[in-house]
């Protein structure tokens, strides 16, 4: 397992957001992390990078604990988040949004910034435009870009369909997986929309109230009825 969390609890004053969270993902796997709203994914997501500070538990990247690590150094060590919403800032060119993913980087990396705009085609070509200037899609592309711009191990996306179409979030999804291959990148996707990740990851975490309440295989959770039903809402 790359990627190892156990018995991670979160808070937030009284409220308990994340309830002895165990969960591992193998290395190059696609994970999906699933539930409904208020599950406590965001606050997983937060807490394994830094952004939120864990209130019991560890998580381990390669063996190291990386739990009490200030966000910045999370990024160093590996693991790279893209928020929900992308955090594309508009107000800056493609290529601004793409060197702040490098920001934490020793020295300038000329090279990450080449290889990610080989994998985004669509970004070089916008390379000096505003972000203001892209569709919801690009942006979201942009988000990915940026994140890859630290050379991570393992890529956390949080809801990347959300305000997306079906058929740009399938090309979303498909770019992800295409990453995967191409780059041996391991990549966690926490998503609502638990018909179409299931659909292209090969496992999943259910979370329900804090706690994980399935996971497996992709496929197993996709024809587990009892699970689909009473947390998947499909
Ligand atoms: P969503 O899909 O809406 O983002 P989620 O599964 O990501 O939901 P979280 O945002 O992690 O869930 O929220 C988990 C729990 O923590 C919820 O009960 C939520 O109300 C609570 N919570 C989240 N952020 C805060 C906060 N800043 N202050 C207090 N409670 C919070």
């Amino acid at each position: 397992m790359i990627l190892e969390v156990q018995n991670l609890n979160a808070s937030y004053g009284a409220v308990r957001a994340l309830k002895d969270v165990s969960l591992g993902v193998a290395e190059k796997g696609f994970c999906a992390v699933l539930g409904a709203n208020g599950a406590g994914k965001t606050t997983l997501l937060r807490t394994l990078t830094g952004l939120h500070r864990a209130a019991g538990g560890r998580v381990l990247l390669e063996g190291e604990d990386l739990t009490r690590l200030p966000a910045e150094r999370v990024v160093t060590r590996g693991l790279a988040h893209v928020p929900e919403g992308g955090g594309v800032i508009t107000e800056l060119t493609v290529e601004e949004n793409l060197r702040l993913g490098g920001l934490w980087r020793r020295r300038r990396d000329r090279v990450a910034l080449d290889e990610v705009l080989d994998l985004f085609p669509p970004l070089a070509q916008r390379i000096s435009k505003s972000a203001s200037t892209l569709s919801g899609g690009e942006r979201q592309m942009l988000a990915i870009g940026r994140a890859l711009m630290s050379r991570p191990k393992v890529l956390l996306l949080d809801e990347p369909s959300l305000g997306l179409a079906p058929l740009v979030t399938r090309q979303i999804f498909d770019l992800l997986r295409e990453l995967r291959s191409s780059t041996g990148l391991t990549v966690v996707l926490v998503e609502q929309n638990a018909n179409g990740a299931l659909a292209v990851t090969d496992s999943g975490f259910v979370l329900n109230q804090g706690s994980v309440v399935a996971s497996g295989p992709s496929a197993e959770l996709l024809s587990d009825d009892r699970t689909r039903h009473a947390y998947l809402g499909f």
